[in-house]
């Protein structure tokens, strides 16, 4: 059984925040820091505010009431501008792992949430209002112990699933990318190292950007990265502000011989005139670039676009290309979420077909990758 001596072990001592390799300043570069009060306090809070020491601090009750940042619709006009101008610091004080299905067998309390990308379909910006900006929590021990309690108290997982034959699988990164949170502050490193001790169970995050610093991390297999991809053509016009494909790619074998897990991650598929051609194409280049221990580790996760109504009126008032590649209601059904949301998936009839298509497409050409879930 880990103790929290141990947990605490793994990480101590903090690195100087001069050893984290700095964001790219087009992608992240704070001017302003909001900050609560306790943040000053907390060695992680000390070590962020040391790498950004010419950023304005502004002192908040709350890391969710930032008047004129969260909620506010005349942001939108600014929407990548607060992505790389405002970092928000905060104290994560409801502590729980959420159970989850399909990617993760639970969600990790966050260490962060929001994002310095700015993906047009991303669902993060609908629970936060209109401007996200990278909040990171730096009571990253509390973070660690309670899943430390957590897994243990779990024991050993009773059978396996397509989740993962042997461990508990915590995602780690559900609300933000943990490829641009590790170049603000230790936390992903630090969850990493905690992975690496805890003997049932094992972290995972899906990531749209590189950061070559992950490689250091030793992760002895107990963190599994889903790298996500669709074809460039697309991702040039959704995936706004991230890594291109080709370098997404390119760092699949280096993570894995680091000593990653890595999965693929085909979210979100969008449906257009050509979509087959293009996927071949990349799983073409995937097979052609992944080793062949990689490709036999290798499991995808397939996910079909789904939009909201909301984000989509935002998105019209920033990035209305975008719009014209998601928002296409003829193929779409509605369905309200429990909170009154309107969603919009791929109808029925046609979605089964492309799911079918999909799949078949992938074990064609990259017959070594599992696919543990399609829909
Ligand atoms: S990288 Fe992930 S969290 Fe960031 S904007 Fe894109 S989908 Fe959202």
């Amino acid at each position: 059984m880990t103790t929290l001596s141990q947990v605490l072990q793994a990480l101590i001592p903090p690195r100087p925040a001069s050893l984290v390799n700095p964001p790219p300043p087009w992608l992240l570069n704070p001017q302003t820091i909001y900050l609560e009060p306790a943040v000053e306090q907390l060695a992680r809070g000390q070590q962020i505010l040391e790498r950004f020491p010419d950023a304005e601090r502004i002192l908040v009750d709350s890391h969710w009431k930032i008047p004129g940042l969260f909620g506010f619709e005349g942001n939108v006009g600014d929407w990548n501008k607060i992505k790389r101008d405002v970092l928000v610091l905060g104290v994560k004080k409801s502590l729980r792992a959420e159970p989850n299905s399909r990617s993760s067998d639970f969600i990790a309390p966050s260490h962060a949430n929001g994002c310095a990308m700015a993906c047009s379909y991303c669902y993060v910006p609908r629970q936060k209002g209109y401007a996200n900006p990278i909040s990171v929590f730096v009571n990253i021990e509390q973070i660690a112990a309670y899943l430390t309690r957590h897994a243990t108290k779990l024991g050993w997982k009773a059978e396996p699933s397509q989740i993962d034959p042997i461990y508990w699988v915590y995602d780690i990164g559900c609300n933000s990318d943990c490829s641009v949170d590790a170049m603000v502050s230790d936390n992903v490193r630090d969850l990493v190292s905690l992975f690496r001790t805890l003997p049932t169970a094992k972290a995972t995050f899906a990531t749209k950007f590189v950061n070559r610093d992950l490689l250091s991390y030793d992760p002895q297999g107990k963190t599994r990265i889903r790298l996500s991809l669709m074809p460039q053509r697309m991702a040039k016009v959704v995936d706004v502000r991230t890594s291109p494909i080709a370098e997404r790619i390119g760092i699949i074998n280096d993570l894995h011989e680091a000593g990653y897990e890595v999965h693929l991650n085909f979210s979100p598929v969008i449906y257009y005139e050509g979509w087959q051609a293009d996927y071949r194409e990349l799983f073409d280049q995937l097979a052609q670039v992944l080793k062949p221990e990689v490709k036999d580790q290798l499991g995808a996760e397939i996910i079909f676009l789904t939009h909201n109504e909301k984000l989509h009126q935002i998105n019209l008032g920033w990035h209305p290309k975008g719009e014209e590649l998601l928002w296409n209601p003829e193929l779409q059904d509605t369905k309200y979420s429990q909170m009154g949301g309107r969603n919009l998936r791929y109808k029925r009839g046609l979605k089964a077909g492309l799911v079918e298509e999909f799949n078949a497409l992938l074990n064609k050409h990259l017959p070594e990758c599992r696919i543990r879930y399609a829909f």
